[in-house]
């Protein structure tokens, strides 16, 4: 528990044939801290977390989680991992408490089963099996699953795929309680809100290589990155009458304009706009005023790595 890094990646590489999956990543991911790795299909995101995992044997680099090399995986090393896979099928019969008591017989000190139900919020579904449960209740059983044997360090590969919003925002709630436990977590995800929402650190693969790394509010420059303004004029009012800064913004000169600009200094400029809206008597109804989303910083990192 005292070393302050869960995973450590040095030179990491590997080839499947001529295909070289992973092309160099070095990555450290501390204790507590819940890491989201982003990137397009055949990113090597998959390759990268099956050697974290113990499953897939790496070409070159050295890897350490939770002090050991995983190509070498021990009994009491895998324990303290959970690994939560994108569908697990073998349960259904199963009741929700069955399923957890099953899986708590494999570890040497697992968690309280009843305190596990309630941490995912499965009260209620305790004694539903596991084949009847709906999307959201199912993962959380997964969440349950990978938390019984009270693992330090969780793997979780796309935890919400093909989820309602409803489904994943409990989802959420269920890997949240993760973090409060102060579990490492590393979470594969294609959705940057699931992201943005449940990640400290987000790490962007593209082609074998991490492209960008840093907290989702900061990645990319983000937080230096200018606010866009924009509106439509209604008919009444014209373009070339507006603040200089915003004609500039106007894609046409007559009435009805959409005008959009961007900005480093949003309150200093949505103040000059709306003192002369306020001035006319102008509304501007579909006023919006947009940081970029970490869904913009990403594309952009992807579409510049797949021009190079
Ligand atoms: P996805 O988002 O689609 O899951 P990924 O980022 O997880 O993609 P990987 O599954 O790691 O990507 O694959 C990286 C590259 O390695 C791809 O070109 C893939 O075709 C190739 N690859 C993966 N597994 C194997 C394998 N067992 N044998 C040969 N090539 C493989």
């Amino acid at each position: 528990m005292s070393d302050p890094h869960a995973i450590e990646i040095s030179g990491l590489r590997k080839s499947y044939g001529d295909v070289e999956a992973v092309r160099g990543i070095d990555l450290r991911v501390k204790s507590g801290e819940v890491l989201a790795i982003l990137g397009p299909n055949g990113a090597g995101k998959t390759t990268t977390v099956e050697i974290l995992e113990g499953y897939r044997p790496r070409s070159a680099g050295s890897v350490s989680v939770l002090g050991a090399d995983p190509a070498n995986p021990t009994r009491a090393w895998r324990e303290r991992i959970g690994i939560v896979l994108q569908d697990c099928e073998l349960l259904g019969q199963l009741t929700v408490r069955e399923s957890l008591a099953m899986y708590a017989g494999y570890y040497r000190a697992p968690r309280d089963i009843d305190e596990t139900i309630a941490l995912t919020g499965l009260q209620e579904k305790s004694e539903s099996r596991a084949g009847h449960l709906s999307g959201g209740q199912r993962r959380r059983l997964d969440v349950a699953l990978a938390l019984i044997g009270d693992p330090e360090l969780i793997f979780l590969d796309e935890p919400t795929t093909g989820f309602d919003p409803e489904a994943r925002r409990e989802a959420w709630t269920a890997i949240d309680s993760m973090r409060t436990l102060g579990k490492t977590i590393i979470l594969t995800t294609h959705y940057m809100e699931e992201a943005q929402h449940l990640a400290d650190r987000v790490a962007v693969f593209a082609r074998g290589r991490i492209v960008a790394e840093g907290a989702p509010d900061e990645i990319g420059g983000r937080a230096e990155m200018p606010t866009t303004i924009s509106f439509t004029l209604p008919p009444k009012a014209a373009a070339s009458d507006l603040p200089p800064v915003f004609r500039a913004g106007a894609q046409s000169d007559g009435s009805g304009a959409f005008v959009s600009v961007e900005t480093h200094n949003s309150v200093e400029t949505l103040n000059e706009l709306t003192s002369w809206a306020l001035e006319r008597a102008i509304e501007l109804e579909d006023l919006s005023v947009r940081r970029p989303s970490l869904e913009d910083i990403y594309l952009r990192l992807t579409d510049e790595e797949g021009a190079s």
